[in-house]
């Protein structure tokens, strides 16, 4: 508690009396204008979507201040969040942040217009970390184009903003340069590794040193592996390009796997497990697209694959910025897609009959907040029961679980417009 209320997250009723905004379940009102939630963790306002978390403790409902600042100055109102000091501040916007892609096409520019020209910046691989003085405000987090930009993580103080412009997976390098109070970041792109076809990353869950669910003398790790490589055959077969993020025993973090979805410029991301339950009876499929979880049995299958994170050394926290920052592009933007892929697929195994329905459900995985791009995870069958187990570790029902995902993740290509 004493940490919710050290940090950015206020009740609806500090929120109020701070800024005389009033938050609710379903939407945010302030000077007679609301933002309406779209999705669990985002309002929308004026055509923006707006990430903005909310946590109910007890009876309390909070909500990140930081999140709503902006919300609150596109509804007319002066406030900024001193990401620092942890505040409410009164003030005006001062920079203009703009970005996009060149006539050509060829180069994506960025350029930050200050008050004054003092620039710190800092170039890294994947990212640019640009201080400025002045106040911005407009917005928390900035979606790029997803290429060569996949997103900026804004973070206001009370006299300075920093920029973290994060690369996307299309671009290839950048040079940054300054001309009085602009600075300019101008971004090359990749070398046309970029896929003409139509790529698909598809991830056995676990591997190596993490077993993932272990029941009735089954690995976890073991299943996943042999189902991915059929669904991987199925779809080259078929004239897809398609990444598996292992094709063997072998242990790869969790960000590791995102990173190489991001960087290979996949279309969609297909992550393959195996479910396990303290109710030996529990069967059956579910496919899971990314949010928060709803139910306590989400979260518990949430919290069961988040737990090879703690195999992964130099993992990144998803509280960090990457970790952060994709959470946010997924779940503004590619959310709706992602549900539809996970419909698709799911529909396909329930079409062949193969297992019980469990649903498609939300929750919140690592794997997937990392990926910037449609994704979704899906729970096979429970390992922990018998006769699912068995079935589970047969090639033969592999075989069919594999078509079924396939046909599914076909399906959804060709709604798209897909060849
Ligand atoms: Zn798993």
């Amino acid at each position: 508690m004493l940490l919710l209320l050290l940090s950015q997250w206020l009740t609806t009723s500090e929120i109020k009396r701070l800024t005389g905004a009033r938050v609710y379940e379903n939407k945010v009102v302030y000077r007679g204008k609301v933002a309406r939630y779209v999705h669990d963790n985002a309002v929308k306002y004026g055509g923006n979507i707006f990430p903005l978390e909310k946590r109910w403790k007890g009876k309390k409902l909070y909500v990140r201040a930081d999140q709503l600042a902006p919300i609150l100055l596109h509804m007319g109102g002066k406030w900024f969040w001193d990401s620092e000091k942890k505040r409410f501040f009164k003030g005006k916007p001062n920079i203009r942040f703009v970005m996009g892609r060149t006539s050509d096409g060829d180069k994506y520019v960025v350029t930050v217009k200050a008050a004054s020209p003092n620039f710190k910046v800092k170039e890294d691989p994947d990212s640019i970390v640009i201080d400025v003085k002045g106040l911005y405000g407009k917005f928390w987090r900035i979606v790029g184009d997803g290429n060569f930009v996949s997103i900026v993580k804004v973070i206001q103080k009370r006299k300075s903003t920093r920029f973290v412009v994060h690369l996307g997976p299309g671009a290839n390098g950048y040079k940054v340069s300054r001309d009085g109070n602009t600075l300019r970041v101008v971004i090359s792109k990749l070398t046309p590794k970029k896929a003409s076809r139509v790529t698909v990353v598809i991830d056995p869950g676990h591997g190596g040193r993490d077993a993932g669910a272990v029941g009735n003398g089954y690995k976890e790790k073991d299943i996943n592996l042999a189902v991915a490589l059929k669904v991987a055959r199925i779809l080259r077969s078929k004239g897809y390009r398609v990444i598996l993020t292992r094709t063997k025993d072998e242990y790869v973090s969790l960000y590791a796997r995102a990173r190489m979805a991001n960087r290979s410029g996949a279309h969609l991301f297909v992550s393959i497990h195996c479910n396990a339950s303290r109710d030996r009876n529990a069967s059956g499929m579910e496919t899971y697209f990314l949010s928060e979880s709803r139910t306590s049995q989400e979260r518990a299958v949430a919290i069961l694959e988040n737990s090879a994170i703690k195999y992964d050394i130099g993992y990144v926290q998803p509280d960090e910025p990457v970790g952060a920052i994709i959470g946010d592009l997924l779940q503004n933007l590619l959310l709706e897609q992602s549900y539809n892929l996970a419909l698709s697929i799911h529909r396909a195994a329930l079409k062949m009959a193969l297992t019980r329905d469990r649903g498609v459900r939300q929750a919140g995985f690592y794997v997937l907040k990392w990926v910037m791009m449609p994704s979704v995870l899906v729970e096979l069958g429970f390992i922990t029961n018998r006769k699912e187990a068995k079935k589970l570790a047969s090639p033969s029902y592999q075989r069919r679980l594999a078509r079924a995902i396939a046909s599914g993740i076909e399906r959804y290509i060709k709604q798209q417009g897909g060849k």
